[in-house]
């Protein structure tokens, strides 16, 4: 298990010239230019950045679906990996329980509210270690891991490589920051925001809860960060 409990997320790939591109997208479908004029002869960032904001404002996303970017991630429980996969224009490649045989205890990760009462915390990791011996049992018994991995809990760590295209990015950002969300969804999804925008700031308007981008929240029981959708009169 890694120290801290949390998810660890890496940026493994990304075009390097990310908005000349999504600006190249967006100009083709005004301009008599040749696209490859477009992208050779812009440089002046502010243009590019006024360009992009209005076509993503008015819902021309396509022009943000050239760009695909991957993320390595691990230390994240099954109960997260299997909200992330609900994302259907990702392409996902998971360690696999039935061809990794798991040897001792197995990693798992242990949800903060259980972390932070003692007593719990030891129970739940008790509990861990007999299911470990289960799973070990079974495997010993000869077992095929691909039966054995039915008793392994949904705190289980997994491993991932991630990747997907910049439309879709932001729609997960919007969905999953939402403090609506789940906690670790929302922390994984948080780091791989945070790692794209070290490399690429410009995205920061972009990659938010979605009650940023609507200037109000559409969830039946709102937090309050925004005021909610029939607040300001919207059906
Ligand atoms: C707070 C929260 C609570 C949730 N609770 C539950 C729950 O209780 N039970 C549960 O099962 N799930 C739950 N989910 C998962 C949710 O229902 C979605 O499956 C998940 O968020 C993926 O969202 P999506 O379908 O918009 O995104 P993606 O699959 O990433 O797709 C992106 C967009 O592409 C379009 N699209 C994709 N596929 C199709 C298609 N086949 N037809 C038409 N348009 C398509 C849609 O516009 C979609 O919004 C929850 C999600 C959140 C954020």
């Amino acid at each position: 298990m890694q120290e801290n409990n949390q998810p660890v997320v890496n940026l493994i790939s990304k075009p390097e010239n990310m908005l000349k591109t999504v600006y190249t997208a967006c100009r083709t479908c005004y301009s008599a230019d040749y696209p490859i004029n477009i992208y050779s002869s812009t440089d002046d960032k502010e243009k590019m950045l006024k360009l992009i904001e209005r076509v993503i404002s008015s819902g021309h996303y396509s022009t943000i679906e050239h760009i695909q970017v991957s993320f390595a991630i691990s230390n994240v429980s099954r109960a997260c990996t299997h909200q992330l996969v609900r994302h259907r224009h990702m392409s996902f490649s998971q360690k696999s329980q039935r061809y990794v045989k798991e040897k001792g205890q197995f990693d798992y990760i242990i949800p903060p509210t259980i972390e932070k009462n003692q007593e719990l915390k030891e129970k739940f990791i008790t509990f861990m270690g007999k299911i470990s011996e289960q799973y070990q049992e079974f495997v010993d018994a000869g077992i095929p891991a691909e039966d054995a991995r039915f008793v392994l809990p949904n705190a289980a760590a997994s491993s991932m490589v991630a990747s997907l295209n910049l439309r879709e990015m932001i729609h997960l950002a919007n969905l999953r920051l939402c403090t609506r969300a789940q906690y670790e969804i929302r922390t994984l999804v948080k780091k791989m925001c945070e790692e794209l925008l070290k490399e690429e700031p410009w995205l920061r308007p972009y990659l938010v809860p979605k009650c940023e981008r609507l200037g109000f929240c559409d969830e039946d029981k709102s937090c309050g960060r925004k005021p909610t959708k029939e607040l300001i009169g919207i059906k």
